[in-house]
C-alpha cells in the first residue's frame, strides 16, 4: 500500500531523533498521522488560508503566468509518495519555474518572530525547499501573512515575503545562508520513510517541553510503546473521537480579545 507523506508536515527532529520541541517533531507522531486517512482541515484554518492566498494573488502582475493550487505528487523510493498542493506556480518567459508558498496566521508569536524578526519557521522552509527540489528549480517565495480582526470585523493584514534560493546544497533566505542545507531537509523524508518501514516504532522523544501531553496520539502511543500499532486500532480510535487534534494555536474569532480598529 502506498503511504502518502505530506510536505506541509515537515518537522525535522531537533538535534537527534529522540528529542522533540513539538509533537509534530516526533517521528512516532508522523507515523501515526500518515497511517490514518487525512483529516479535514478545520474551517478556521481553511478560511484564513484562503484569505492569505487571495491577498497574495493580488500582488502578482496581471500578465504573470501563474497556476494556482497546483496538485503536487512526487514519487519517492519504495511505496512512498509526497503529496500536497502548491499555492502558486509561476513560469517566467525563459521557462524558469518559481514556487510561491503562502502561510497565514493569527498567532502573535509568529507576528513577532517571523514577520518582525525575520525568523522563518523550519516547517515552512522545509515544505518550500521540498517543492523546489521536486520541480527541479532553485527559486521560491514564502509569503507570510498575519491577520488580525477588528471589533467591527474589518481585517488587518501584516505581510512579509522571503526569497528562498537554493545554490548547490545551500539554502539562502533573502541572501543569507541558513543552518539547514538542502540535503538536511531532504534527509528528513528518508528518516520518515525509515520510521515507517522499521519493525518497531521510533523511540519516544524526550523533551523539556513535555510534547506528549498535547499529542492527539498519546493514548494509542502509551498502549504500544514499541510495536507498530494495528491500522484498525487507529481507525477505531479515530471513530471513537480519541484522536481529535489539539492544535497549538486554534484559529478562533474571539470578539472579546480582538483589537479595536
Ligand atoms: S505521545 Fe509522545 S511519543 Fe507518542 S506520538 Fe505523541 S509525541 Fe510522540
Amino acid at each position: 500500500m502506498t503511504t502518502k507523506l505530506y510536505p506541509s508536515s515537515f518537522s525535522i527532529p531537533q538535534g537527534d531523533t529522540t528529542f522533540a520541541n513539538y509533537y509534530s517533531n516526533c517521528l512516532r507522531y508522523q507515523v501515526f498521522r500518515n497511517t490514518l486517512p487525512k483529516s479535514d482541515i478545520p474551517l478556521g484554518y481553511k478560511a484564513i488560508g484562503e484569505l492569505g492566498e487571495l491577498a497574495v494573488s493580488h500582488r502578482f502582475p496581471k500578465d504573470a503566468n501563474i497556476k494556482r493550487e497546483e496538485s503536487f505528487k512526487y514519487q519517492l523510493q519504495g511505496d512512498f509518495i509526497l503529496s500536497g498542493r502548491v499555492d502558486f506556480l509561476e513560469t517566467l518567459e525563459d521557462g524558469t519555474v518559481i514556487v510561491h508558498e503562502v502561510k497565514s496566521t493569527s498567532s502573535r508569536a509568529q507576528l513577532t518572530n517571523c514577520i518582525n524578526k525575520g525568523i522563518v519557521q523550519e516547517a515552512h522552509l522545509g515544505q518550500l525547499v521540498t517543492y523546489l527540489n521536486a520541480y527541479n528549480t532553485h527559486l521560491g517565495y514564502l509569503h507570510v501573512n498575519y491577520f488580525h480582526f477588528t471589533r467591527d470585523l474589518n481585517i488587518g493584514i501584516v505581510p512579509r515575503t522571503f526569497e528562498i534560493e537554493l545554490k548547490n546544497n545551500a539554502v539562502y533566505i533573502d541572501g543569507q545562508i541558513h543552518d539547514l542545507s538542502v540535503s538536511d531537509i531532504l534527509g528528513y523524508w528518508d528518516l520518515l520513510q525509515q520510521a515507517h518501514e522499521g519493525d518497531e516504532l521510533p523511540p519516544a522523544p524526550v523533551s523539556k517541553f513535555n510534547v506528549c501531553k498535547n499529542c492527539p496520539f498519546y493514548q494509542v502511543c502509551v498502549e504500544s510503546p514499541k510495536d507498530k500499532i494495528e491500522f484498525n486500532r487507529l481507525i477505531d480510535c479515530k471513530e471513537e473521537g480519541e484522536l481529535e487534534p489539539k492544535p497549538a494555536h486554534p484559529f478562533k474569532l474571539n470578539l472579546h480579545n480582538v483589537r479595536r480598529s
